[in-house]
């Protein structure tokens, strides 16, 4: 079966074909500017092959044609017609408290998804008008979404709720609702797999070091605790946002600067992190090379960063009552040794200490030291194919 994964964003959309049979991805790619002037679609097949297509492109239906007409061109497309996908899996970053798991998308469905706008006003209307587009493009064609929440949605109440007066759970559910659900799962399933162990008999923390970051707390293959929360703004200190903060630092800055909320929301999404500490990228590898260079707040921000997820890995081990495996993975956790190194360092209290020999090869790897008692592994994520195995299981029922 082929699936075609989608991720649709507010003025962009991403796509992978996937072979089922052999996970080879046959073809993925890239719209840009959608609404907007200049719009095109970058599609890349065969070895390395890529073609980019401009053209105005109205919205998404219009976009999600154009990736279709791309996938059966004659000339660079890998498919025939159409009636070889098998179905369409999307990616909804918002599931609310309605999912805990994907399902098949329906008219219900859907009305769910967009009961969720408020909490993900830049994600979930766009993942809608994906699903709608491909729905009308694609009518006989069985649709599953797969939200970044549900894997989280097993943690407990003393874990998502926030010492809030409760009536703002019930009025506006506000609560952690933790994110990159599908990259922890993934990441925590491989982990057991390359162990050769069964995951109900670990206790497993991922940390998932991106652009965004989050790290989880995976006990017997559940989320009991994760980092981010009612948004992904919550946790380490990332590319661009704060992570946590102690709250009362938000009006008091408002009150200081004379801000609104939308300045406010501006400054901790876009202009924090470790950009704003460092004043100089939010890019991990700019930083790396800065800090070479003994640029002072550059090595504070990487401090601050490794400093946070150590924090986390201490507080998810005593949450679990133990850990058996550390997983990294994203573009920071699968590439920058450096920080892994630093982010494990003197650990070995708690039984985690890294090979640093092993510890400079890339791929999936074991990185742990023979007399480390928990196992750090390095296992590179990969949420499209993620998404296209839920989607399979569900659309063979
Ligand atoms: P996103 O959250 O956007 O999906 P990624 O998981 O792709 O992000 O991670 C992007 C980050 O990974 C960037 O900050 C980039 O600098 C960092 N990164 C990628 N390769 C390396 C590397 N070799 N060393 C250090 N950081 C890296």
């Amino acid at each position: 079966m082929k699936i075609l994964v989608i991720n649709a964003g507010s003025s962009s959309l991403k796509y992978q074909l996937i072979d089922m049979d052999t996970h080879e991805v046959m073809a993925k790619g890239l719209c840009e500017r959608i609404g907007i002037d200049g719009s095109r679609l970058v599609h890349k097949y065969g070895d390395d092959q890529k073609v980019t297509i401009e053209k105005p492109m109205k919205n998404h239906a219009e976009a999600i044609q154009m990736v279709i007409d791309a996938l059966v061109n004659p000339e660079y497309g890998v498919i025939k017609s159409m009636d070889e996908i098998g179905a369409v899996g999307h990616r909804v970053v918002h599931g609310g408290e309605f999912f805990s798991k994907s399902v098949i998308i329906d008219e219900g469905v859907k009305k769910a998804i967009e009961a969720c706008n408020d909490l993900a006003p830049l994600h979930n209307p766009p993942n809608l008008i994906g699903i709608n587009a491909c729905e009308s493009i694609m009518p006989n064609v069985k649709q599953v979404a797969v939200f970044d929440t549900a894997f989280h949605q097993t943690m407990p109440p003393k874990a998502y709720m926030y010492a809030l007066p409760y009536e703002y759970y019930e009025k506006y559910k506000i609560r952690k609702y933790g994110f990159h659900g599908t990259s922890h799962k993934y990441v925590s399933m491989k982990a057991a797999e390359y162990l050769g162990k069964d995951i109900k008999d670990l206790k497993i923390i991922t940390c998932h070091l991106g652009n965004g970051s989050s790290i989880t707390a995976v006990d017997g293959g559940k989320s009991v605790d994760t980092s981010m929360g009612f948004t992904p703004l919550a946790g380490v200190p990332m590319g661009t946002r704060t992570g946590l903060i102690d709250p009362a630092i938000i009006p008091y800055i408002m009150e200081k600067e004379n801000m609104d909320t939308k300045q406010i929301n501006n400054l901790i999404n876009k202009k924090s992190g470790v950009l704003g500490v460092s004043g100089v990228s939010s890019d991990f590898r700019d930083l790396s090379d800065k800090s070479e260079e003994g640029d002072e707040k550059s090595k504070l921000a990487l401090e601050m960063f490794g400093y946070g997820v150590k924090r986390y890995i201490g507080t998810y081990a005593a949450a679990m009552g133990g850990v058996d495996v550390i997983v990294f993975t994203a573009g920071v956790g699968e590439n920058d040794n450096v920080l892994r190194e630093y982010i494990t360092k003197d650990m070995d209290f708690m039984g985690i200490k890294i090979d640093p020999a092993k510890n400079n090869v890339r791929g999936t790897v074991d990185i742990t030291a023979p007399d480390s008692k928990v196992k750090v592994l390095v296992i590179p994520t990969n949420e499209e194919l993620m998404i296209a195995e839920d989607t399979k299981k569900l659309v063979e029922g």
